[in-house]
């Protein structure tokens, strides 16, 4: 993947200027914490327009960052804006950092006028509509830096859910409303296709693994994790049942080229277990995951992931401590939670299970590691895909949990339990959600501007007031903003 780097000037300025100009851009470009491919300098219509049409037929460009060094017509724009479909970033950046005071004179100030340019350049951003995110400051300024990256990091994602294939082993949980969703709306909308597959052509690429595989694979996990003795004593052959579901289900998502999928523990056809372990290292190796059918949540999961490598999970809110001034949410599932969020070595276990109607199933067990993180739901309101997100601080559990037989999170979320839920509710926000330690909220916002989906942030500073209000001016601009 690859970000171009666009400077606008124009033919006015003659030669020597406009060779300053790309010099000066193209350090510029080098200062950038992502690399960027730097583009000719542009000073008319044809040029840009034929840039943009490039940009948007390039696979390999995921977007574009433009700057006006110098005062840039922008009706020269407005063909080359209106034609593109790759997402935007406006620096509004200078060559130097401190004038030169003593010396500054005409010549200098025509070179150097991104604010007179970038003026230009917004205007006719914001009259076309063209959606970006502007990033003001010298790119030597750090918090530059990472805004830009932030932005990269979402057009990464963007990149691979416009691409993304998910496979589903049976349908949502039977009457479950939440997890339903347009599945033509979300392939326009996201770009990512999602299809259902008999389960039991699982069940055939699980039972067709070998041996020799399933030994190996078993190998691993005791190198990887603390497994319990009844798993390499009398129970070995749940254990190796569950690494025969990891091979079968990772050999057919790499076959067909998914990189998401759900399962239902009501659909299981021949399979022995619920796939706990399975899904559990499938994630931790960036698979997007959704229970009960959940593809919107398997679909943000990958996104997010794709994004940024660190602790991202399938989660979902599952009960809570009312204890007045040590409110908590405890999450899990049960079974699938992303080892990628554990705090140390997780611990390989069975148990019974009494939903899905199996043999017991292998699972992961663990806490996860405590630091500020944000859990983000997707919900389909009819006529729109909603995000809502909450910024929470994962704690260590206030005491061990030795009956709990599933990996699990404990947070505190910001402001607190009581607006935090008001508004989740209120928004009609979902309880699987991805909870996430490595994306934070401007790269969420970032993702959302790119794709046109409204995202509503709970945090620190949210009353259940004001997000009602701000629940109902969205309803409205966008509803709006779809036009008819
Ligand atoms: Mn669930």
């Amino acid at each position: 993947m690859k970000i171009w780097f666009l400077t606008g000037s124009q033919g006015l300025y003659g030669e020597d200027t406009l060779r300053q100009v790309a010099e000066q851009s193209q350090r510029i470009a080098e200062q950038l914490p992502v690399p960027v491919e730097w583009k000719p300098v542009l000073t008319d219509a044809a040029a840009i327009r034929r840039v943009m049409l490039e940009a948007n037929a390039d696979d390999e460009c995921a977007g574009l960052i433009a700057w006006m060094h110098t005062f840039s017509p922008a009706k020269m724009w407005i063909a080359g804006l209106d034609a593109l479909r790759k997402p935007l970033l406006h620096l509004h950046t200078q060559a130097n950092v401190e004038l030169p005071w003593s010396t500054i004179d005409m010549d200098f100030m025509n070179l150097n006028q991104a604010a007179h340019g970038d003026r230009e350049f917004g205007f006719v951003q914001t009259r076309l509509g063209v959606p970006r995110k502007t990033v003001a400051g010298h790119v030597t300024d750090p918090s530059v830096g990472e805004r830009i990256e932030t932005w990269a990091r979402a057009a990464k994602g963007l990149a691979e859910v416009r691409t993304l294939k998910l496979a589903r082993f049976g349908d949502n949980m039977r009457d479950v409303a939440v997890t339903e969703g347009d599945k033509v709306e979300a392939q326009l909308r996201f770009g990512v296709s999602v299809n259902t597959y008999g389960v039991n052509d699982l069940v055939e690429a699980v039972d067709a693994a070998s041996d020799a595989d399933v030994t190996a694979l078993v190998k691993e996990y005791a190198e990887q994790y603390a497994v319990a003795p009844e798993l390499l004593g009398e129970r070995n052959e749940s254990l190796r049942y569950a690494a025969r579901i990891e091979l079968g289900l990772r050999g057919f998502l790499e076959a067909g080229g998914f990189r998401a999928f759900t399962t239902n523990f009501e659909d299981l056809g021949g399979l022995r277990q619920l796939p706990g372990l399975a899904v559990q290292r499938l994630m931790a190796d960036g698979y997007g995951f959704g229970g009960e059918g959940d593809w919107k949540t398997s679909v943000l999961l990958r996104t997010l992931k794709a994004m940024k490598p660190g602790g991202t999970s399938f989660m979902e809110d599952y009960t809570y401590n009312l204890t007045p001034g040590h409110e908590l949410i405890l999450g899990a599932h049960m079974l699938e939670v992303c080892p990628s969020i554990a705090a140390g070595t997780p611990s390989c276990e069975i148990h019974p299970l009494g939903i899905g109607g199996r043999e017991d199933p292998v699972r992961l067990v663990f806490d996860a590691e405590p630091g500020p993180g944000i859990v983000v739901g997707l919900a389909d309101m009819g006529d729109r895909f909603r995000l809502v997100a909450n910024e929470i601080d994962i704690v260590t559990p206030p005491q061990p949990l030795p009956k709990l037989p599933v990996a699990r999170a404990v947070w505190s979320p910001r402001p607190n339990l009581r607006t935090s839920t008001e508004s989740w509710l209120t928004a009609g926000a979902p309880h699987h959600t991805v909870l996430s330690t490595a994306v934070g909220r401007e790269e969420l916002t970032d993702l959302a501007d790119m794709l046109g989906v409204e995202l509503l942030v709970i945090d620190a500073d949210t009353t259940t007031e004001r997000f009602t209000k701000e629940l109902r001016w969205n309803q409205a601009y966008y509803r709006l903003a779809q036009g008819l």
